[in-house]
């Protein structure tokens, strides 16, 4: 076996999930970004089944695809990022060799990367509302935290703070409500967006708040943000796994799972994408602590999946659509994640998906791909949308994978912006067709 060629040379260093001491961040001195193209379907399932032995072996501190591994699909145009240790890289190229896989270095030094990631200059500092939140620059929670709570005290009339409850680790979960209520005091209807369930994906907290800001503060001069807050509420729940976000910051960038002690094991956290209550455990996802994608020890044991669910139920007769945020893959992905079938109104889903993605592309030309999750990334039972359209009733129901351009979760804050502005097209076409499908205002029960 191919695979077996590549571990075979490895050394094995058991250290993912472990608990490390607080502020001792991993350090990936010499650690390199490889990006692969691909040529064949051989050289497809190769990779497939390296991530696999990757995985299996608790190997993935030292060669993790960072580009979502369930990309590797047989779309040979994507490019796929590999992160590779300096112990590993030998035995990496070899097996690259072996199999005749293009690659290049995309990043030759990725602690390099980080230390100018984590920098926050003066000029990033420079705020509209001394909440020290900006779009050029990823932000520790409590800057976010800080935005939120600024923004709704300078437009009352626009945005409604809620605590949610609180994160395993104590911090609290933030709900905004944004929109122009009526005059006549009717229920408009509603898009539920949140982001950051996955804690190592940066961009996607970046990109919603961003979209929140330009909304708000663009009410009273910009007309397509006028018309997306007087004809509809969002919901916005910006980071859902603040413990594990943090913890991307303090010790560990490419921390995937929440942070939650799992009692007889030694590894941390579950992944939350996984943990929700429809469908739990069914296929894509893991009973071992250990894995990347371990389902918690029962449906909604992560704490910030129950506080997302009684959020959503409480305003369900209300809300549209859902959108979740994730990076890396440039997709927008619909039901079911559990099997390979679809909804009876998929084609809806399909339409809005496709509709919306042409508007992001119309920007600045990055291509999303549209179709159901377990047909494009292969089946993960557990996670939001499944969970939004099926418990959560609501007709339209998506994860949307933000930019990748290579870059997989280190997406550099350079392209904050421009994703925002993307998306922000995105979710306005996703506006519309709420608006013409429910109307300006819901029956009262
Ligand atoms: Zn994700």
């Amino acid at each position: 076996m191919k695979v077996l060629f590549l571990l075979a040379l490895v050394v094995l260093v058991v250290v993912n999930g472990l608990p490390v001491s607080v502020n001792q961040r991993k350090t990936y001195h010499g650690y390199k970004i490889y990006r692969l193209s691909l040529d064949t379907q051989q050289q497809l399932d190769y990779l497939v089944s390296m991530n696999d032995a990757l995985q299996r072996n608790e190997m993935t501190e030292e060669v993790e695809f960072l580009t979502d591994t369930s990309l590797l699909s047989p779309d040979f145009k994507t490019p796929i990022s590999v992160m590779v240790s300096p112990g590993q890289e030998a035995a990496f190229l070899k097996a690259m060799k072996a199999e005749a896989i293009r690659n290049e270095v995309a990043l030759a030094d990725l602690e390099k990367y980080l230390e100018e990631e984590r920098y926050i200059s003066p000029e990033d500092q420079r705020t509209v509302d001394n909440s020290g939140m900006t779009w050029t620059a990823y932000h520790r929670y409590e800057t976010i935290e800080r935005y939120v709570q600024t923004l709704a005290a300078n437009y009352p009339d626009l945005v409604t703070l809620t605590t949610l409850g609180k994160s395993y680790e104590g911090r609290n979960l933030y709900l905004l409500k944004i929109g122009k209520p009526r005059a006549d005091g009717a229920v408009k209807p509603a898009v539920w967006m949140d982001s950051q369930i996955h804690a190592r994906e940066w961009i996607a907290a970046a990109t919603v708040t961003y979209m929140v800001n330009k909304m708000v503060t663009g009410y009273a001069t910009d007309a397509t943000s006028r018309r997306m807050l007087d004809q509809i509420d969002w919901y916005v729940l910006p980071v859902i796994n603040v413990d594990g976000y943090e913890y991307t910051h303090t010790n560990q960038r490419l921390w995937r799972k929440t942070r939650r002690v799992n009692p007889f094991s030694q590894y941390i956290g579950a992944d939350p994408n996984r943990n929700y209550d429809h469908k739990w455990m069914v296929r894509g996802a893991d009973q071992n602590p250990s894995s990347e994608i371990y389902a918690g020890a029962y449906p909604l044991s992560e704490f910030e999946n129950v506080l997302v669910t009684d959020a959503v139920l409480q305003h369900k007769s209300q809300i549209k659509t859902l959108l979740t945020f994730h990076s890396a893959a440039e997709m927008w992905l619909l039901p079911w994640g559990y099997d390979s079938s679809v909804p009876d109104d998929f084609e809806d889903l399909r339409q809005m998906g496709l509709r919306a993605t042409a508007a992001l592309k119309a920007l600045y030309g990055v291509s999303y791909r549209v179709g159901s999750s377990t047909q494009l990334l292969g089946a993960a039972a557990g996670a939001t949308d499944d969970w939004g359209k099926s418990k959560g009733m609501i007709k339209y129901s998506a994860t949307v994978e933000l930019r990748d351009q290579g870059y997989g979760f280190t997406l550099p804050p350079s392209q904050i912006i421009a994703s925002g502005e993307e998306t922000f097209a995105a979710i306005n076409v996703v506006a519309q067709i709420v608006y013409d499908e429910y109307g300006p205002t819901l029956p009262s029960n």
